[in-house]
């Protein structure tokens, strides 16, 4: 194999977020073994004109296109295509022209653009775990349909994808997700009540996006990370656990039959489970700093307080009931989230705004793709009219 083919040809959807940007110190000190096709980004138009004129992608897609025109000038003497629209995401998405996709648009809107690359035959580092609870099914039926290996970058999913190396004759009895807590574990809802939005984005471990770190704070993320984990390792809920462990050194765990655990370890640095799926099925060096067993060397676990965070039981609720209702909670999430971050809601009405959205929003039990996208729009409308946007 020449050294050109060598390379991975990377398609970074959300190439502005935090994944995004990580994902890019990833290549850039990889430059030997990655290279960037497509670069996305929603509205931060600097920053991905500053990324296509580092890294040179084929093509960059800016989805607000009142940006268009900005993006276009600025790499006007470049080779990169500009592209501008949700639809380009989709359309950029279905070429053939790069290897692997990074999947790590935040939340429903990434998940046409996957659909596309999956039903291309594209391989999927995925991020973006809302797409996975909005239409789990579909997406891993389509994936083993087109034989498109989905490798998680979610940090609890990494471990438990790297558990399970070698161990596919292996049944497994039930799977472990670690829980940070957030930045409120212990607390309880006299507390949560006049939580502001400046302290829930404050999380003791992780530096993420917006939206995961209110979802982390509210303990909706491990709902959510639930949810991904049935469809990605075709659990049933009763084989899916969520442990609280704040030090996040384990990342997530495997019991299997005869009752053997298997952990995933390390600092809590999203650079190592976004490079190990870029570079799967290889591992490659790196300069990353390592946990030492003598500076963090009390490791405690405990069960999640799902009576206060009732997101997580809600999920659960999902997790069971299954059919449309994981997508209604999704859709309904997000718009609490962002009314959240906006301060046009406190710290608990969010549960409830999720809650009565699930109550309300008719029970599909097998929907199509199609009924998906409309319980989610169902969703979306009556989540913003209880919160009057
Ligand atoms: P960010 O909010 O930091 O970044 C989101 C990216 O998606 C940005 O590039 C943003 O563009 C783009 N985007 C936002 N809305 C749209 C839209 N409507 N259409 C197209 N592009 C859009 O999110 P994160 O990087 O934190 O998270 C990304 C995904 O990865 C999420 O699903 C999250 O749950 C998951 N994840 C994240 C982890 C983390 O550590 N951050 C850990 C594990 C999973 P712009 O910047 O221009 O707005």
């Amino acid at each position: 194999m020449s050294k050109e083919q060598s390379i991975r040809r990377i398609a970074l959807f959300g190439s502005t977020g935090s994944i995004g940007t990580q994902a890019l110190e990833v290549i850039a000190a990889n430059a030997d073994k990655f290279s960037v096709e497509i670069l996305t980004a929603h509205s931060n138009e600097e920053l991905l004109i500053e990324q296509a004129l580092k890294f040179k992608p084929n093509m960059v897609v800016i989805a607000d296109d009142k940006k268009y025109l900005k993006v276009k000038e600025a790499l006007a003497t470049s080779d990169t295509k500009v592209f501008a629209g949700e639809k380009a995401l989709e359309e950029v998405a279905a070429i053939d022209c790069y290897d692997l996709m990074l999947a790590a648009i935040v939340g429903y809107a990434g998940l046409r653009p996957t659909l596309q690359a999956i039903n291309i035959g594209k391989p999927i580092a995925l991020a973006n775990k809302e797409t996975l609870v909005v239409a789990g099914d579909i997406i891993m039926r389509k994936a083993v349909e087109n034989r498109v290996p989905i490798i998680p970058v979610d940090s609890e999913h990494s471990a438990i994808f790297q558990c399970l190396v070698g161990e596919t004759r292996n049944k497994i009895e039930k799977v472990i997700l670690t829980a940070s807590g957030g930045p409120f574990l212990g607390r309880k809802p006299n507390y949560l009540v006049n939580v502001k939005r400046e302290h829930a984005l404050q999380h003791p471990n992780w530096n993420m996006g917006a939206k995961i770190t209110i979802d982390s704070a509210t303990l909706m993320n491990k709902g959510l990370e639930m949810i991904e984990a049935k469809w990605l390792f075709n659990l049933q809920p009763e084989q899916i656990r969520v442990l609280v462990h704040p030090q996040s050194i384990i990342h997530s765990m495997v019991q299997f039959e005869d009752g053997s655990i298997k952990a995933q370890m390390g600092l809590p640095d999203m650079k190592l489970p976004i490079q190990y799926a870029l570079s799967f099925p290889k591992r490659i060096p790196n300069q990353f700093p390592r946990y030492d067993f003598k500076k963090v060397n009390t490791l405690t676990f405990e069960e999640p307080d799902i009576r206060t965070f009732r997101n997580l039981s809600l999920a659960i609720d999902a997790l069971n009931k299954g059919g449309n209702l994981p997508s209604v909670m999704n859709a309904a999430n997000e718009i609490a989230v962002y009314a959240f971050l906006k301060n046009r809601i406190n710290f608990l009405d969010m549960t409830d705004v999720v809650e009565k959205t699930m109550q309300k929003i008719p029970f599909i039990d097998k929907p199509t793709l199609e009924e998906y996208f409309e319980s989610d729009g169902e969703a979306r409308t009556f989540a913003a009219d209880l919160i009057k946007l």
